[in-house]
């Protein structure tokens, strides 16, 4: 989609060239100590690749999992630095918000290449957009949402995306929670769902005959 004022893109999905029926995978809102680990276990078994757009204050608090997701092959991506509604917020705040995010994340990984940004909610707006373009990040949205974040079980999150899968899609999922909206009473993290339908939903995406691959790189 393309922003009506800025004329900047947003991808929402990808189209293939190559007619190679790729898909891309895609985790917001974390790292977070207990789900980010079990996501990318999950992705390794598969051997899957992945992005993770990361909130900027929990990269702060955990980089060895910034560091891990790197190692293992995997995207970092900017999700902001305490994901904001970024409407809400004065330009100096969106600023603020985005360049700290990507100072951070390097900071705790200088070998980590940032390409990519997702605005928290997918709230686009012209400072958003400009800001990201500055900052030399493309602007990605998603075209699939199974809405996992709000644990709808994992029979609904593996049915709703591969209902709406197809060639070039973006899937929206999530390794953590923003702050504010933290679930701390289970041990095993507020994204079980979610690590559970990953573990069927990469077997099924390939059985259809997709390829799951690394978002492209912006030239
Ligand atoms: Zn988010």
């Amino acid at each position: 989609m393309r922003h009506p004022d800025v004329g900047l893109d947003v991808r929402s999905e990808y189209a293939d060239p190559n007619e190679g029926r790729s898909v891309y995978l895609t985790f917001d809102d974390g790292p977070h100590s207990v789900c980010t680990p079990d996501v990318l276990d999950v992705l390794a078994e598969y051997n899957a690749p992945a992005t993770f757009f990361a909130i900027g204050v929990y990269a702060s608090d955990r980089p060895e999992l910034i560091r891990r997701i790197v190692a293992e092959g995997h995207e970092v991506a900017n999700h902001t630095m305490s994901h904001p509604d970024l409407s809400g917020c004065e330009p100096d705040e969106v600023r603020n918000e985005i360049l700290t995010a990507s100072q951070t994340i390097r900071s705790v990984c200088p070998h980590a290449s940032l390409r990519h940004i997702r605005a928290p909610y997918g709230v686009w707006t012209r400072e958003v957009l400009t800001t990201s373009a500055m900052a030399g990040l493309v602007a990605v949205h998603w075209s699939v949402d199974p809405r996992d974040w709000s644990c709808p079980g994992v029979d609904t999150i593996v049915g709703t995306v591969m209902a709406s899968v197809r060639p070039g899609a973006i899937v929206l999922l999530h390794d953590g929670c923003p702050p504010g909206e933290l679930q701390r009473d289970d041990p095993r993290g507020p994204r079980e769902q979610t690590v559970k339908a990953l573990s069927r939903l990469i077997p099924a995406m390939r059985d259809r005959g997709f390829a799951i691959r690394p978002l492209p790189q912006p030239h």
